[in-house]
């Protein structure tokens, strides 16, 4: 039944508790720009903005850096920072800080009396504690899905916006460490109302270039596809986030403090004053307008804050007593951006990203795009589950104002966006932490999905569901009972159909569906090389039982009732070895096919060696695939040319990869639902090439580990794939899962590169797919990822990702291990798909669609439940609501719903996504596309409905962002002219350029009755329900 929604489109009702005012007291608020100390239009104005870099978790755990502990790893306390930081802020007025990790502050503010949070919310409302990004935790820019960057930027967002209301608002993104800044986040940033940005890392020779040429500020453009909206104000830093040399005013460090007792023997206030003014002269030459950002802290430093503090009040007295060309003031992120903004410089422009990110000539951080392979792994199904998880309270529980089950999901998915958490660049026991933190946290959602289904089945016999662990092919509850419910659960907005594989003993099991009917079922044996290669594995299983979760509806789930030891027509698959002698006939070619696409291996090399697109008239694409390593480059570090290859750096030894000793078994099965080619390459290698019915991709599962390393060499593996391709040493990587960049090998965009690396200088973050398209005709590959990894298109037509490594030695960025990851003393294996799909551009359903649609389905998997009947009898059971359809019907191709979670109060939060880019299907599903709310969520009450930046903090027509002026037009699209030869810059028309701009107000509700979202190609909307 279609339930009745009336939106009553009034402020009135907007005026909701969905964004809580400041509960602090009559105290006039003069933060954000107004409570900024005046700068001077004359002379450099210097702003000193005391900070600290608190690391949410990296060479110690939260906890250990939150509490202080375990300080022979590292003297550094976050409680006693911020508790420092305040009580010197309180002394004087004048005095600025700059605090930016939301996760470690709130863990500070529950601890406080009603009295010292007063005096916080003063400092914050009178501009003297600035928040500066916000979100949980720092993110990192190569290695998160965007899907998670903006939950924890919305949930840091929130945190500051509950406690300090609009005060809390930071105005700058502040991306001080990250190694190399993607373009989807200056987007991202720019979504979420910031007026600009500040970076540290960005490759030295790039750095040294625009500091030569005063670009190291630029207005960057994050995304040709949104055009101006997108665009963000950018600095990198002069000295990324450090203080000058000699002006490290912290216990932590050695630097002499400023003596002013003239009759001191150690008085140095002119020998400071001289220096600090000299390297200031020096610095500011590389900027454009008349404001300098220096940075004044660094690490974990404000431990003591009045050491800095009673130095910094000295040092800018004494060179305003100087009367230099130069003032010097306190300030803030947020303060230098409305400098800046207020200098009315014409800024420089960007259109691609930061990436890769080089310290040396041969310190490519490059490694750290796949470092810890299982916790980028683990990472990914963590938000898999945290949006089933939100989805399914905000569809049963909505308005409970009791959301404290999410939490910890919703933290622990904050933290591990954090650059060295999901980079795998911190300490192996701080990574064994977020691996806790985070299965606290998906056991804490998974209470809430138990309940939720339970609720919504209404079986009379309480199910408990589990998740299993399917990556590692165990099921405690498949394979121990003799009667199990699957309950497959979509959190995709399109019903989406799914293979299911769980890992049984035997062959004799029935699934029944909703209306007690068998499903046509195949069983697949476990290979022999699959049991003896995953180690640490706890499982009987002899088979894998596969059916089809067919059309299962959006935000809804089926539930499937299977039952062991009953006479079954199941499929039995059985392995048939591929003999090499096969190669002496012409028929040499073995084959796995379905309805769309064929397979073809070589058997005399064991590889697969071409690809038949059976709806393309039968084309042949000659590709073969293999598995190959790279030696890590050993080294002491003492000189950039004896850097090793680490946790951070990749920096393989030699050119090319190794194929090493290799065995090359064969063996193929086929059946109804999926074809299978087991290729197992040597004792520490295999894989599993399949298709499954009707799919129009290849399906690459890789198992990989553990990674010898008795000849006392690091490792670094990785997926080759080499096609015939065209592809003019051009290729193409998503930024953080969604626009793709073109990239040029051995080039950059805005510079001439010197390459010293050419295999490392050439990897670019691969967040959900990689892609090459032939030159010469409409043909495109790609291949879909399921975590970040790093790759690169080294030769024409191919494609490479690096899925494992495991290495002996430090690179010497401070974490000072050598990335071995071990369980039991013996390496950890890896294991992961990469999904092939090969087209035409001209298909009804061009590749770059279709992939973009598989990157969704592997990135939020329909999220399979089991759970032992318990003596529910099948008859019972079939009484049960196994068949669930949402709140939602379905919803346009191109519409991904981002978000849909408990918001506050009775208030839902909602986003939605157009995820094409204009180019991927301009004929079709890359046009806007409008959806009206009340035809696709019938299922909810909703009274009204009121739009936010993205970060949910703002109300979007109240959001204004400062404007600034470029020194140039920006290029339409930076993949069409970014090419080889140095190409005439096309440039659109300022006029067409505002254009584009659109009033997202004016897209709500005409009539009242209705309400019409319209989505442009890669535009994200925010909304606040109330319900
Ligand atoms: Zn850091």
């Amino acid at each position: 039944m279609k339930l009745y929604v009336i939106f009553i489109l009034s402020i009135l009702f907007c005026m909701s508790d969905a964004r809580p005012k400041s509960t602090q007291k009559n105290v006039k608020a003069t933060c954000g720009y107004e409570s900024c100390h005046p700068t001077r239009r004359d002379i450099l104005n210097v702003h000193i903005v005391p900070h600290t870099h608190d690391d949410v978790g990296w060479l110690k755990t939260i906890d250990q850096y939150y509490y202080g502990s375990r300080t022979l790893i590292q003297k550094a306390g976050v409680q006693y920072i911020i508790d420092s930081v305040i009580d010197e802020l309180l002394k004087d007025p004048v005095r600025r800080f700059v605090y930016v990790e939301s996760s470690f502050f709130e863990k500070w503010w529950l601890e406080q009396s009603v009295q010292r949070q007063d005096q916080v919310r003063e400092l914050v409302s009178e501009g003297r504690l600035e928040f500066a990004g916000g979100a949980w935790s720092m993110n990192d820019e190569a290695a998160v899905h965007y899907h998670s960057v903006v939950d924890q930027l919305t949930w840091g967002l929130r945190l500051l916006n509950d406690t300090f209301g609009e005060c809390g608002l930071p105005k700058s993104g502040w991306q001080i460490d990250p190694f190399g800044h993607s373009r989807e986040l200056a987007n991202l940033w720019a979504a979420a109302g910031f007026d600009g940005l500040l970076i540290g890392r960005i490759d030295y020779q790039d750095k040294s270039r625009r500091i030569k040429e005063q670009e190291a500020e630029m207005m960057w453009r994050g995304s040709d596809d949104l055009g101006t909206e997108s665009d963000i104000l950018t600095g990198a830093m002069y000295n990324t986030y450090s203080p000058p040399p000699g002006f490290c005013f912290d216990i932590l460090c050695a630097d002499d403090p400023i003596i002013d007792d003239v009759n001191s023997p150690d008085y140095n206030v002119d020998k400071m004053v001289d220096k600090f003014v000299s390297y200031v002269s020096n610095a500011a030459k590389g900027y454009k307008s008349n404001n300098l950002i220096i940075t004044m802290g660094g690490d974990f430093t404000y431990q003591d804050a009045l050491v800095w503090y009673k130095n910094l009040d000295k040092l800018i007295k004494y060179v305003n007593e100087r009367q230099t060309n130069m003032t010097l003031l306190y300030s803030t992120p947020g303060c230098y951006i409305k400098a800046l903004h207020d200098s009315n410089t014409e800024w420089p422009t960007k259109q691609d990203d930061f990436f890769p990110y080089a310290s040396d000539p041969h310190a490519f951080w490059t490694g750290y795009f796949t470092s810890r392979p299982n916790s980028k792994f683990y990472e990914r199904r963590g938000n898999n589950f945290l949006q089933v998880c939100k989805q399914l309270f905000a569809q049963t529980k909505a308005g409970d104002p009791d959301q404290s089950k999410l939490y910890p999901l919703r933290s622990a998915m904050g933290i591990m966006q954090h650059h060295d958490a999901i980079t795998g660049t911190e300490k192996q026991h701080v990574t064994n932490d977020y691996h806790r933190i985070l299965e606290n946290g998906i056991q804490s959602c998974l209470s809430v999905a138990n309940d939720a289904l339970n609720d919504i089945m209404a079986s009379p016999t309480k199910l408990n569901f589990t998740l299993c662990q399917l990556n590692m092919t165990q099921c405690d509850v498949s394979e121990n009972s003799n009667a199990f419910v699957v309950t497959v659960y979509n959190p995709l907005c399109q019903p989406i159909s799914n293979y299911i594989r769980l890992p049984v003993i035997g062959t004799d099991y029935v699934v029944m569906n909703a209306a007690g009917i068998p499903l046509p079922t195949q069983m697949v044996p476990l290979s022999q090389t699959l049991v003896s290669q995953l180690k640490n594995r706890e499982s009987n299983a002899t088979h894998e039982i596969i059916f089809k979760a067919d059309q299962v509806p959006p935000l809804g789930f089926r539930s499937y009732y299977v039952l062991k030891n009953t006479s079954s027509d199941a499929f039995v698959s059985e392995f048939k070895k591929i003999e090499k002698d096969e190669s002496s006939t012409k028929a040499d070619m073995i084959a796995i096919e379905n309805e769309n696409i064929q397979v073809s291996v070589d058997s005399s090399t064991g590889l697969v060696s071409k690809i038949t697109l059976k709806n393309l008239g039968n084309a042949e694409v000659p590709l073969t695939q293999d598995i190959l390593y790279y030696n890590g480059m050993k080294g002491n570090n003492s000189i950039f040319a004896n850097r090793a290859s680490g946790a951070y750096i990749f920096r393989p030894d030699g050119d090319k990869p190794e194929v090493g000793e290799t065995i090359r078994e064969n063996m193929i099965l086929k059946g109804p639902i999926v074809q299978e080619l087991h290729q197992r390459i040597n004792n520490w290698i295999s894989q599993v090439v399949r298709v499954y019915s009707q799919d129009n991709h290849v399906e690459f599962e890789w198992l990989v580990g553990p990674i010898p390393i008795e000849d006392g060499i690091g490792k670094e593996v990785i997926s080759r794939f080499s096609s015939n391709l065209n592809t003019d040493s051009t290729f193409y990587t998503d930024s953080n899962g969604r626009q793709l960049l073109k990239r040029i090998l051995n080039k950059r965009p805005t510079w001439d590169l010197e390459l010293e690396e050419p295999i490392s200088g050439n990897y670019y973050p691969v967040t959900s797919m990689i892609s090459i398209k032939d030159t010469t005709s409409n043909r495109e590959l790609y291949v879909v990822n399921d975590r970040a990894q790093g790759g690169s298109s080294l030769k024409d037509g191919e494609v490479e990702l690096m899925v494992h490594r495991r290495l002996l030695h430090d690179d010497a960025f401070g974490v000072e291990e050598a990335l071995n990851e071990t369980i039991n003393g013996v390496g950890i294996v890896a294991r992961g798909s990469h999904y092939l799909v090969i087209g035409n551009t001209d298909e009804s359903e061009p590749p770059a669609v279709y992939s973009r649609q598989l990157a969704l389905k592997k990135l939020l998997q329909t999220q399979t439940f089991l759970a032992p009947a318990n003596g529910l009898s099948l008859t019972q059971w079939l009484e049960n609501n196994n068949t669930f359809t949402g709140v939602l019907s379905n919803m346009p191709d191109n519409v991904h719903m981002l978000t849909l979670e408990p918001w506050k109060d009775k208030s839902l939060l909602l986003r939605l996504e157009h995820y094409l880019q204009k180019t991927d299907d301009p004929a079709n599903l890359s046009k806007p596309v409008t959806v009206d709310l009340e035809e696709i969520l019938p299922g909810l009450k909703i009274k009204s409905i009121k739009e936010t930046t993205l970060g949910g903090n703002q109300w979007k027509d109240e959001a204004k962002r400062l404007q600034w002026k470029a020194s140039k037009n920006m290029d339409e699209s930076f993949n069409d002219i970014y090419h080889k030869t140095c190409p005439e810059t096309k440039s659109e028309e300022v006029s067409k350029n505002k254009s584009t701009l659109r009033d997202h107000i004016s897209n709500l509700s005409k009539n009242g009755k209705k309400f019409e979202i319209t989505l442009s190609p890669m535009e994200i909307r925010t909304f606040v329900l109330d319900i």
